[in-house]
């Protein structure tokens, strides 16, 4: 197939903890693209809801606050840093309150509206990795380049639960890995139904995978539809 240099979308979906976050981050940083992180926009999203003590049905006061919410992403010395109307939220936002109710805040369809369209605003005329769950399927049913990711639930569990461990965040393993089971689960099963593989998706099991070698593998595939040194 005929590879493009114009501007692209790549897009990486999967369950909680697969590695897509440092995969994507990776790919960006090497190859000069744009990355986002479209879970942190939803757990921003959380964290504004209870800071205003707003209900999960409360859809008039969830539409307000979302017409008023400035969300801003940054690289600051090659730390990603999400700001909520000006206050640096990197830290709160991968707390065990934001972590219980993201994926409920996540399927509120106004919440996903405004989420999706303002995803689709911030990639126009970009080079772009995107990370999230829907982005293959909803968000860029279109993108040059697909890829979905899966692992057993303990392997995610622990590699999050170690991410955590550097960012000064103390969750238990047990926590995490019952947090992440009932996330997935919710989002598959939702109406709104988040987290599914693209027909045309290439799916990777990176249970038994070193960081490494999942990189090595995506960027194979990236490179069959792209060409990430243009
Ligand atoms: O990727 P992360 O674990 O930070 O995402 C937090 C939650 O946000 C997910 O469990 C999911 O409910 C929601 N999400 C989503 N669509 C995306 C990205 C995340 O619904 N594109």
């Amino acid at each position: 197939m005929e590879k493009m240099c114009k501007n692209y979308v790549i897009a990486i979906d999967g369950e909680a903890g697969t590695g897509k976050s440092t995969l994507a981050k990776n790919i960006a940083k090497k190859y000069g693209i744009v990355y986002m992180d479209t879970g942190a926009m939803y757990r921003c999203v959380t964290l504004a809801m209870l800071n205003e003590n707003i209900r999960l049905d409360n859809i008039d006061e969830i539409s307000k606050l979302l017409d008023t919410i400035k969300i801003d992403m940054t690289n600051e010395n090659g730390e990603d840093k999400f700001y909520l109307n000006g206050e640096d939220v990197s830290t709160k936002i991968r707390e065990k309150q934001v972590n219980d109710y993201v994926s409920q805040v996540s399927h509120i369809p106004v919440v996903r509206e405004r989420m999706v369209n303002l995803q689709r605003e911030l990639a126009k005329g970009k080079k772009i990795v995107m990370e999230g769950r829907d982005i293959g399927t909803n968000v860029f049913p279109n993108a040059e380049v697909k890829i979905y990711l899966v692992a057993s639930a303990e392997e995610r569990a622990k590699r999050r639960f170690e991410q955590n461990k550097e960012k000064g965040i103390d969750i238990p393993y047990e926590e995490i890995l019952k947090n992440v089971i009932f996330r997935d689960n919710n989002d598959k099963s939702s109406s709104v139904g988040t987290l599914k593989k693209a027909e045309d998706a290439f799916e990777i099991d990176t249970t038994k995978l070193t960081m490494e070698e999942e990189e090595k593998i995506v960027v194979e595939k990236i490179r069959e539809k792209v060409d990430l040194d243009a």
